[in-house]
């Protein structure tokens, strides 16, 4: 890749002429004067965009103002229709079948869709761990580092474990979050949650309240009962968020209520959570061992007769109207 760029990495044909820092100074730019003008302009040609969100990711500030096939987003731009058709980026049928092209599309998305997924899952698993690992090697910047490791996450299993530990020796450069997605896919259960569970010792200040965010990805029993030991203030909806997808089940939420604060409010965030279906992960939660009808309105009324304060009264009244199907089982008459 290194050699690579001695030509402009928008257009690769023009000599580099133009260092641009303009949004990250440690991984620059590296530009042809025409390309660089249009990177200022808005104006990049849709293969220009995506030759540098290959390489950068599509986050960065410049490249900004464009559609996920690299034409421009402003009618400003200059651009003709004749201009952007004869510039086209790759379609995700053009790269499916290579797993190297496949690897730069995929770095210039700004999510992993379905689609994508599912050309990953086509391509032989060896040939992309080797290409994942051989990019990783080579692109140094966080953003198409983490593309690699929800690559792996997405494909891999446990073959995957050895490239995920030695990602986790560039923590915290790679953020926790991609470090725990593919650790939540790879990893042996205890290894992941434990080395998630350190990120969270690690954090400090404000930052600790977001930090828990890496055991949304665990899917494991481990993180409620760590919760059950550890949870600290504050006490917000971000508990009961990671609570939700990590087998959260009847028998617990029961357990959680009868023990009033804080674990009943964590509680009735996971239920709402399951309820309202939401979840920024790919299979949204639902509650296990969904107790009947009647029984979840008993449990949640009592609680909220024991905790008479407008946040449980408001959010016991939503959970009840809000019930079916997810919180309960309609074929159970208790
Ligand atoms: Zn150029």
């Amino acid at each position: 890749m290194t050699a690579q760029f001695k030509y402009c990495e928008a257009c690769r044909k023009a000599p580099v002429a133009i260092v641009n820092g303009c949004d990250s100074v440690e991984y620059p730019y590296k530009l042809c004067q025409a390309c660089n003008n249009r990177l200022e302009s808005e104006s990049l040609r849709p293969i220009e965009w995506y030759n540098l969100a290959c390489i950068h990711g599509p986050w960065g500030d410049n490249l900004g103002p464009y559609l996920e096939d690299g034409s421009p987003d402003n009618p400003e731009s200059g651009l003709t229709r004749a201009e952007i058709v004869a510039n086209s980026a790759p379609t995700l049928a053009n790269v499916k079948l290579h797993a190297e092209a496949l690897l730069e599309f995929t770095i210039s998305r700004f999510s992993i869709s379905q689609d994508l997924r599912q050309a990953w899952c086509a391509l032989s698993p060896e040939e992309v761990l080797r290409t994942v690992t051989d990019h990783f090697a080579i692109n140094r910047q966080p953003t198409p580092r983490e593309c690699c490791l929800k690559v792996i996450a997405a494909t891999q299993g446990a073959r995957g474990a050895a490239f995920v530990r030695y990602c986790w020796g560039e923590f915290p450069a790679l953020s926790a979050l991609a470090l725990a997605e593919a650790s939540a896919a790879c990893l042996p259960e205890q290894e992941a949650f434990d080395r998630c569970i350190a990120t969270i010792h690690a954090s400090k200040g404000a930052e600790k309240r977001e930090s828990i965010r890496v055991l949304e990805y665990l899917r494991s029993p481990l993180v409620l009962d760590w919760i059950e030991r550890e949870i600290f203030e504050p006490i917000t909806e971000i508990w009961g968020e990671i609570a939700a997808p990590n087998s959260f089940d009847w028998t617990r939420a029961e357990a959680w209520l009868r023990s009033g604060r804080p674990l009943s409010l964590v509680a009735i965030d996971a239920l709402g959570r399951m309820a309202a279906n939401e979840s920024s992960l790919t299979n949204s939660p639902r509650l296990a061992a969904r107790p009947g009808r009647r029984r979840l309105v008993d449990v949640l009324s009592a609680y909220a007769k024991a905790d008479p304060v407008p946040r449980v009264q408001h959010r016991v009244a939503l959970l009840i109207t809000m019930a079916e199907p997810y919180l309960f089982d309609p074929d159970r008459t208790d």
